[in-house]
């Protein structure tokens, strides 16, 4: 499958839920977010439709998300059924690492291959405050088991914010030096409610990397290719990477070939921008599996290319919870 500008689309991110454990300051405002009731969010039957769908039509890696998708009851049995369909190679999960510690090995028994845990900080009041209330020991706890769990290459994800985490940079960093992880830092992006926040909190990758490198020196590259989001590098010696994903100062959309469907069952056409189309309707007033096929088909096709954020448009019609990044 290919859109109209030719990008091959392999990898589907699926929102498992619209909710969270943790209310972090650049994905959702503290107060005024409407969740949806659960009889308009996607039934586990409908999502794995939807990924046989989409692995008929060429996605090889699917990513579950959300809100915080481990939130979602019945996710280990939805791993499994995921498992189940011909032509998935990948499955991976984007997770805050709060209910890690006992799910990371049933996960990983019903076929999960890798993780993705957020952690913004290796300060536990730091933590609480981006966090909104998080408990930093829960997230280690559940980064341990994903490792003891074989869920690896671990990588964990920085959003970085000044006044926030713009100093802990080089502490996440060092995570680096004797273990095997990719530590990823992430320039935060605005939508809706919290873009006059993140504007003002945004710090770019090139000052995060001067703050890696004033401690540990040069950092060697690793891959500088921009064949996947992240830039990656090495402090001379370490085991692990550090990555640096600048939506913001270098966007990736030429190359991006990502799907993103929504918990409310819309397939986002581009993490930056409001296109979508909405599969939950067709689907629940009867659509058969071809006409569904087709209606995908058709979206994936008119994905857009170049992101709102260049055309400094800000995405208005949801934040980052309510999306699946
Ligand atoms: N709850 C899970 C987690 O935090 O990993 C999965 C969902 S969360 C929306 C997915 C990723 O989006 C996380 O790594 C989070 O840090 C990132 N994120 C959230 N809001 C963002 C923003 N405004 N800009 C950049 N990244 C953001
Ligand atoms: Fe929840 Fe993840 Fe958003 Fe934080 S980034 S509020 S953990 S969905």
């Amino acid at each position: 499958m290919r859109d109209q500008y030719g990008r091959e689309l392999v990898d589907l991110r699926v929102s498992l839920t619209d909710r969270c454990n943790l209310r972090c300051v650049y994905c959702m405002p503290a107060k005024g977010i409407a969740f949806r009731p659960p009889a308009e969010l996607l039934q586990d039957e409908e999502i794995l439709l939807l990924i046989r769908i989409a692995a008929e039509l060429g996605v090889r890696k699917v990513r579950l998300t959300g809100g915080e998708p481990t939130v979602r009851p019945g996710i280990v049995d939805l791993v499994s059924g995921i498992r189940a369909i011909p032509g998935i190679r990948d499955i991976a999960i984007t997770t805050n690492g709060i209910l890690l510690e006992h799910l990371a090995e049933p996960l990983a028994r019903a076929g999960l291959n890798r993780v993705n845990i957020s952690l913004d900080t290796l300060d536990p009041e730091k933590f609480r405050k981006i966090t909104r209330g998080g408990d930093l020991q829960r997230v280690l706890a559940g980064i341990e088991a994903a490792s003891q769990a074989g869920l690896e290459p671990i990588k964990l994800n920085a959003v970085v914010v000044r006044g926030f985490n713009d100093e802990d940079v080089a502490d996440l960093a060092a995570l680096t030096l004797d273990r095997p992880w990719e530590v990823r830092f992430i320039e935060a992006m605005p939508f809706g409610s919290v873009a006059g926040f993140v504007e003002k909190g945004v710090v770019k990758s090139e000052e995060v990397r001067a703050r890696i490198e004033e401690r540990f020196g040069s950092l060697e590259p690793v891959d500088l290719s921009g064949e996947t989001p992240a830039r990656t590098y090495r402090i001379p010696g370490a085991r692990g990477e550090i990555g640096f994903i600048s939506p913001v100062t270098q966007p990736f959309c030429s190359k991006c070939g990502r799907l993103r469907l929504t918990a409310d069952g819309k397939l986002r056409l581009c993490l930056l921008r409001d296109d979508e189309e909405d599969l939950l309707t067709p689907l629940r007033r009867g659509a058969s599996y071809e006409e569904m096929k087709t209606i995908f088909a058709a979206a994936a096709y008119r994905r857009p290319v170049g992101h709102a954020l260049a055309e400094r448009l800000i995405p208005q019609k949801r934040v980052m919870i309510q999306i699946g990044g």
